[in-house]
């Protein structure tokens, strides 16, 4: 018998719109690494607010860049960022970085330093054993992978979002970040032609992971 192919899920959409349960719920129940590249642009901020760079100081954006060292820590099903051999930690999720991630993701060499570092990402989940890997974030159906095995954009009314934020203990300025992500020159929020759309305003997480699970399902048996 043929072995099931590896497979790539890319899940794009705004803040809290649903994409880190469900990439979750699908690394557990398919073995896929789970990748969230929203963590990726939380720890390079993180760093370079540590390092007191501005983003709009562009020369000392890119002197900075040159000089992260990045790796990858696999802990269980998740791929987390090592930056010169140490793991970030909370402080990705402050309300310092929330209000500064999109500032500097919206700089197009930031977004290079990470592009080859993002597709490497598949060969992490090979290495390891995983049948693929799950990718959440902005861009990923469009330009990391544009060719992934299956691709889904979620959305959610601004209200519904911002409820699950502060459900979470988390003080976020979704509507503000969706509003420069949407808006930057260089790979922008939105939804790639041919990516299936799913509105989870309504919608459980169960019932979210249901549409997302029944084709990868069909795939790996077929
Ligand atoms: O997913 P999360 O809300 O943690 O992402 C934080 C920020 O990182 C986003 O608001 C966006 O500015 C940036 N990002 C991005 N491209 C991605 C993932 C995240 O620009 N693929």
């Amino acid at each position: 018998m043929a072995s099931s192919p590896f497979i790539i899920v890319a899940i794009d959409g705004g803040a809290a719109s649903g994409k880190s349960s469900s990439s979750r719920t699908l690394s557990e129940r398919f073995n896929l690494l789970h990748v969230d590249t929203g963590s990726f642009y939380r720890a390079i901020t993180a760093e370079l607010l540590r390092r007191g760079v501005k983003a709009a100081d562009l020369a000392g954006v890119r002197a900075a860049l040159a000089d992260l060292r990045l790796g990858t820590l696999v802990e269980g099903r998740s791929a987390r960022m090592q930056l010169g051999g140490r793991i970030a930690g909370d402080e990705i999720r402050s309300g310092e970085v929330n209000d500064h991630v999109s500032h500097f993701a919206a700089i197009p060499e930031v977004r290079t330093a990470l592009l080859a570092y993002q597709r490497g990402q598949a060969d992490v989940a090979r290495e390891r054993g995983f049948r693929g890997l799950v990718m959440e974030g902005r861009d990923i159906g469009s330009v990391i992978f544009p060719d992934a095995t299956f691709r889904f954009f979620l959305h959610a009314d601004p209200g519904e979002r911002a409820r699950r934020r502060a459900n979470e203990g988390q003080q976020d300025s979704i509507a503000e970040r969706d509003r420069i992500d949407s808006s930057r020159k260089t790979a922008p929020l939105a939804c790639p032609p041919g990516a299936v759309s799913i509105d989870s305003t309504h919608l459980t997480l169960a019932e979210v992971v249901e549409q997302m699970a029944r084709p990868i399902a069909e795939r790996l048996t077929t």
